[in-house]
């Protein structure tokens, strides 16, 4: 039987471990936090996943939270007018709901599952001689770490990476009490050009149903501002603060609110970074990077956690169709540039929705004010980048787009 140890008990690194073993492998996943630390630690994102990312899920019986989890029927997008108004405003219905579990809430109860499927936990922040002595006792290791610093092992692709630092000062707010949106739930995406994004949706955390605000400043601006800031309250007040003076109506929906736990906050930012998918040892021995390890993208598109289970669920594949040959070099990287030929959709998308929005997206968005077909089409894209992205990539492709749905 075949040993895959896996670092990082996370999205990806969970997934695939669990996976791995109902397919027969021996899997060591590896987390340097218990289930305990976890869900009593601090959040960690906003984790709002699609219906393909949703559905790997579910292949593998993780679907755990369908029930308690409140939906997420749709998208609406605004931007603002600058005069306390919308300049664009629509909305359209995801064809699959979304759903945000908390990884406080998830990630403890996967840790339980695997290790009644058979899967071994070990207690450790694994560092470099720690994966040599994986490397001797497995046929292959992983490494889903997430941003954690062992991430560092892997070279960064400077090709691939189109930034070298950090492009947005992020915060996350987690919430009860807000008002929810008329007709049906959605993320309420909220774009300002050159000052940053807001978006907020319903999700579940440790505490029940709640609603998540996620900041997206853009450095050196009115929301690059959560520096200093010390206490649970104050970070609850400024969130308030930025509404009510950029985004009016957001702020109506939180006459009432109040954080859903003293951890129910965060700030930070980070450089989002492509790296090279095969790590070496310094004994020579080779190892995969999973996930946000090779392809750390900024939230603003919430992608990562759906990247996460779509990278788990391809290198699954990979590994399954491989059978009983070496983990050789070529072998890792093919199984990287097979989910790639996915991901970097989702990255040139995700890095050009940072930059400030060309002509063509502005015209884009507003047709979907008037053009419900191009509404939904955005609105689903979220679940597969790929649908839009040669359209919002191209002037002359969204002309011809333009031109057809009008037709
Ligand atoms: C502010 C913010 C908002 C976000 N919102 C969304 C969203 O709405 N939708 C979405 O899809 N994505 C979102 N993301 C991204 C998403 O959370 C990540 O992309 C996803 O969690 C990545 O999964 P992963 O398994 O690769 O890594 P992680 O979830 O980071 O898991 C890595 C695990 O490895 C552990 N670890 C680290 N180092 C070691 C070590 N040396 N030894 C052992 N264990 C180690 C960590 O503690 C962690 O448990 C957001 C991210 C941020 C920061």
């Amino acid at each position: 039987m075949r040993k895959i140890t896996i670092i990082g008990a996370g999205q990806a690194g969970l997934q695939l471990g669990i996976g791995l073993l109902d397919h027969g492998y021996r899997v060591t996943v590896v987390t340097d936090r218990t289930g305990a630390q976890i869900r009593e630690g601090r959040i960690m994102s906003s984790q709002c996943m699609f219906g393909t990312a949703l559905a790997h899920e579910r292949t593998l019986g993780l679907n755990l939270w369908d029930r308690d989890c409140p939906p997420v029927e749709g998208i609406s997008f605004v931007v603002p007018d600058g005069t306390g108004g919308t300049a664009i405003s629509w909305a359209s219905r995801l064809d699959a709901a979304a759903r945000s579990v908390d990884q406080r809430v998830k990630m403890p109860v996967w840790l339980e599952e695997f290790e009644r499927r058979g899967g071994t936990t070990e207690l450790r922040a694994a560092d470099v001689a720690d994966l040599e002595r994986y490397a001797r006792e497995s046929d292959l290791v992983i490494v889903a770490a997430g941003k954690g610093e062992i991430a560092q092992l892997f070279e960064r692709d400077a090709e691939r990476s189109t930034f070298d630092r950090p492009q947005r000062a992020l915060a996350l707010t987690y919430l009860t009490g807000m008002t929810p949106r008329d007709e049906y739930s959605a993320v309420s995406f909220n774009l300002m050009p050159g000052v940053g994004e807001y978006f907020t949706f319903p999700a579940l955390t440790t505490t029940g149903p709640c609603d998540i605000m996620v900041f997206e400043g853009v450095p050196g601006g009115p929301l690059d501002c959560w520096a200093g800031i010390g206490s649970p309250e104050e970070h609850l007040a400024l969130s308030l603060e930025i509404l009510r003076t950029h985004l009016p109506w957001e702020a109506e929906r939180c006459g009432d609110v109040a954080l859903t736990d003293p951890n129910g906050v965060l700030a930070g930012r980070f450089p989002p970074t492509v790296r090279k998918p095969v790590g070496q040892l310094p004994s020579g021995a080779l190892v995969l990077g999973l996930a946000d390890v090779v392809v750390l993208n900024d939230p603003i598109t919430g992608q990562g956690s759906n990247n996460a289970s779509k990278c788990a669920a391809s290198y699954l594949a990979a590994i399954l169709e491989h059978g009983e040959r070496p983990f050789d070099r070529a072998f890792l990287r093919g199984t990287f540039e097979r989910y790639w030929d996915y991901a970097q959709y989702v990255s040139g998308w995700t890095n050009a929705m940072l930059g400030a929005p060309p002509a063509h997206v502005l015209k884009l968005l507003d047709a979907a004010s008037s053009a419900p077909r191009i509404a939904h089409r955005f609105a689903n894209g979220f679940d597969d980048p790929r649908d839009f992205f040669h359209w919002f990539m191209d002037p002359s492709a969204a002309e011809t787009y333009l031109a057809d749905a009008a037709a």
